[in-house]
């Protein structure tokens, strides 16, 4: 549907002002063209996953065992050799690209290695950065932010793209169709749009349909990534992929109040907190070791790798040693949404969530069972074993090893924890030009993505990989949408 006037009119228009965002709206600003960025979020709240992430991005060392790494990583799920090899290509690159824009890219000290699955083939080729010398706090974000502000790309706040504008006979896509405060806002491209406004993660929806074992799932990242770029371009023809792959699940806490997550101190393998506790699932057994460091939601089993099992409803039941050792959640601000924009600020001694009712007591095992709908005696049952295994320095059910502490007399707690993730790696497929592609492999005119939206990661997740593809098909999406004739 052509407009009668358009808006808006740049040479290459960027949907999403997260990482790859940036990425490509800089790399197309520096080739020349001039450049439109329509974001969703208000200003102050752009930036997606990116703002609030860990700050780390990939750069390997060799092409070569990268691609042999990436492969290894998507396992069965195999994903053509011309993207592995463009993306083994481009990923040595992250530093280099940064450093010449006046970046400061450092290596990640206190992670000296960081390699998430160091027995695949490849793996040394991991290294693991961020902007400037800190660590954390959407430091590399910021540098990534100020590289736009120092260019003269056009950005749009509160302007989500709703619609692809696609020429009927051709197939082109000539610009989007935004919308602001309700009203349509046609921006054109003359050149080429590309889409980098990120996955699924605030759709629960695309979430039942498209991740397996979740029926539900919330995010620690930005509350704006709905799926947009996926309706559009699935209105377009676009095939999908890397439709169930998520960094997911975890266990967190999700409240009403607050559309993302809560992550619980005690849950986390690194974190010694004091106390009795455990997670069971509705019919009130344990199910997994509570401590255990999984690959980005990814746990062992019988030589593969599969999700976290996240049986709904989960509680974390612990006692009163653990409730009286501090906060329950991590506040520090230094990556998650609700900790780097919410700032939501949990009580030191717990009072305050207790009152809410985001925390659940009773006296005894039986009455906090009662006040969570689970059975009193299988709680009780379970709760007797954690205690006597514990007591014997050894989880026979799931061979935790980190804090096996017997709970003390009461009272008891629960919060109930929910499938959290911090992203979804599927969408439109795109191909090495970063084009996206129809379902019969041939690219559609003038259109190109960027980032999670349609990520190469297939099976398994190394860490710091999202920023890395970011910044990489970022660069490549730009290159070759500024090469495109602008459309009569
Ligand atoms: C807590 C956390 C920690 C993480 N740590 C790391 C890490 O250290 N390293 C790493 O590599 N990865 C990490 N990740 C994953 C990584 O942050 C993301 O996968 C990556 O940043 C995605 O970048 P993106 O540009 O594709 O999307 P985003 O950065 O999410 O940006 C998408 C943008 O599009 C906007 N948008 C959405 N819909 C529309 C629309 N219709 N129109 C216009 N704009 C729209 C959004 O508001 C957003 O600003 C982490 C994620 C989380 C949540």
């Amino acid at each position: 549907m052509m407009p009668d006037n358009w808006d808006i009119t740049a040479d290459v228009v960027v949907v999403g002002f997260g990482g790859a965002g940036v990425a490509a709206a800089v790399t197309a600003c520096e080739l020349g063209a001039e450049v439109a960025l329509l974001e969703k979020a208000p200003e102050g709240q752009e930036g997606g996953n990116t703002r609030v992430a860990a700050q780390g991005y990939l750069n390997t060392s060799s092409a070569e065992s990268a691609a042999t790494y990436l492969k290894a990583l998507c396992g069965p799920y195999t994903v053509p050799d011309e993207m592995v090899r463009t993306w083994s290509e481009e990923m040595c690159l992250n530093n280099e690209w940064l450093a010449s824009l006046g970046g400061d890219p450092q290596e990640h000290q206190h992670q000296p290695a960081g390699i998430e699955f160091p027995d695949l083939p490849g793996s040394d080729c991991v290294h693991k950065f961020h902007d400037g010398p800190n660590y954390g706090y959407s430091h590399t974000w910021n540098r990534f932010e100020s590289l736009v502000r120092e260019r003269p790309i056009k950005v749009c706040y509160e302007l989500p793209g709703r619609e692809l504008i696609q020429d009927g006979a051709t197939g082109e896509i000539l610009g989007v169709r935004a919308e602001q405060s309700g009203k349509p806002v046609f921006v054109k491209a003359r050149k080429a749009v590309v889409l980098t406004c990120g996955g699924f993660e605030n759709n629960q929806e695309m979430i039942r349909n498209y991740l397996s074992g979740v029926p539900y799932c919330y995010t620690s990242g930005s509350p704006y990534n709905e799926g947009d770029g996926i309706s559009m371009a699935l209105a377009v023809g676009a095939n999908l992929w890397h439709m169930n792959n998520f960094a997911g699940p975890s266990m967190a806490l999700k409240v009403p109040e607050f559309s993302t997550t809560f992550s619980m101190q005690a849950l986390h393998f690194s974190k010694s907190v004091p106390g009795g506790m455990i997670v069971v699932g509705p019919d009130g057994r344990r199910f997994t070791d509570e401590k255990f460091k999984t690959r980005h939601g990814k746990v062992p089993s019988n030589g593969t790798w599969q999700a976290l099992s996240t049986p709904c409803p989960m509680y974390m039941v612990f006692d009163q040693t653990l409730m009286a050792s501090g906060p329950l959640y991590d506040k520090t601000p230094s990556h998650g949404w609700t900790q780097i924009i919410e700032r939501y600020d949990w009580s030191e001694d717990n009072s305050a969530e207790l009152r809410k009712d985001w925390i659940r007591t009773a006296d005894t095992v039986a009455g906090l069972a009662d006040a969570i709908s689970l059975d009193p005696d299988r709680l009780r049952e379970t709760v007797d074993r954690w205690n006597a295994q514990a007591e014997a320095g050894a989880d026979e059910d799931f061979g935790r090893e980190l804090m096996l502490t017997p709970f003390d007399g009461g009272p008891y707690y629960a919060l109930e924890m929910s499938p959290s993730m911090l992203n979804t790696q599927g969408g439109p497929q795109r191909n090495e030009k970063a084009q996206l592609l129809r379902p019969n492999g041939t690219a559609i005119p003038r259109l190109y993505s960027a980032g999670e939206l349609g990520s190469i990661y297939s099976y398994l997740y190394q860490g710091t990989g999202n920023i890395g593809e970011c910044m990489a098909f970022g660069r490549i999406a730009a290159r070759n949408a500024v090469k495109e004739t602008p459309w009569p």
